[in-house]
């Protein structure tokens, strides 16, 4: 199957579960992949593209143009210096502390705010019980849009989804702003995402087919 048809399938899958494709965003999730899938995604289309680590990720956009970048891997200090106006979107702010790290660096970068409604202790992502309180310190910090989650490993991620959901429409009620991202859905559930609300989707295997080991 070629990108295009996987794209086409996507779309499809994403209309059966009630979502409007052209209405919700597709990441293309290149982490894994050489630099050839990353121009073939572009050339369909697939102009956003995701990455979980910033070194491989800076290698890719070295090698090639035409895309935007977005970080949806954990995010060390150390390594924050190195993402300053690399990514349009960092996905994955899940303390105080790499929220201030960015902020020192560039104050007008846009974040989601990454929460842990998996709740599984190998995830990434602030605790669901001090989601608020960060919220509203990144929203004071950096360019707020939203929030990103992952979906349990496995069983039906539709409570964990629609949690975020929560969060979000919470979130905008106290601070008065709209955080229009629902960063939420991958390969494997991407259409109970859709159905809870997700705006962005950060698609991999469905589109590139496995990836290389
Ligand atoms: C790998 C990854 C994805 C995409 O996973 P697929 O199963 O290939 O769709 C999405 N989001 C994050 C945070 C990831 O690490």
């Amino acid at each position: 199957m070629t990108i295009e048809e996987n794209l086409r399938t996507v779309r499809q899958r994403i209309e059966r579960a009630g979502g409007n494709p052209s209405e919700i965003k597709i990441v293309a999730v290149t982490k894994g992949f050489g630099p050839e899938i990353c121009r073939q995604a572009i050339a369909t289309g697939l102009k956003t593209l995701g990455e979980n680590r910033v070194q491989e990720a800076l290698q890719k956009m070295d090698a090639v143009d035409g895309a935007e970048w977005h970080l949806l891997g954990h995010l060390q200090t150390n390594k924050v210096r190195h993402t300053a106006g690399r990514f349009t979107l960092i996905q994955s702010v899940d303390s105080s502390r790499i929220a201030e790290a960015i902020a020192a660096i560039d104050a007008a970068q846009p974040v989601l705010v990454e929460v842990n409604v998996a709740r599984e202790t190998q995830k990434t992502g602030v605790d669901p019980t001090r989601a608020a309180s960060m919220i509203d310190k990144v929203a004071e910090m950096l360019d707020l849009r939203g929030l990103m989650a992952m979906g349990p490993t496995s069983g039906d991620p539709t409570m964990a989804f629609t949690e975020l959901r929560t969060l979000r429409d919470d979130a905008e009620q106290r601070l008065g702003k709209a955080l229009p991202i629902l960063s939420m859905g991958m390969s494997g559930d991407f259409e109970a995402a859709v159905k809870a609300g997700s705006t962005m989707l950060r698609l991999g295997e469905a589109l590139f087919g496995p990836r290389p080991a």
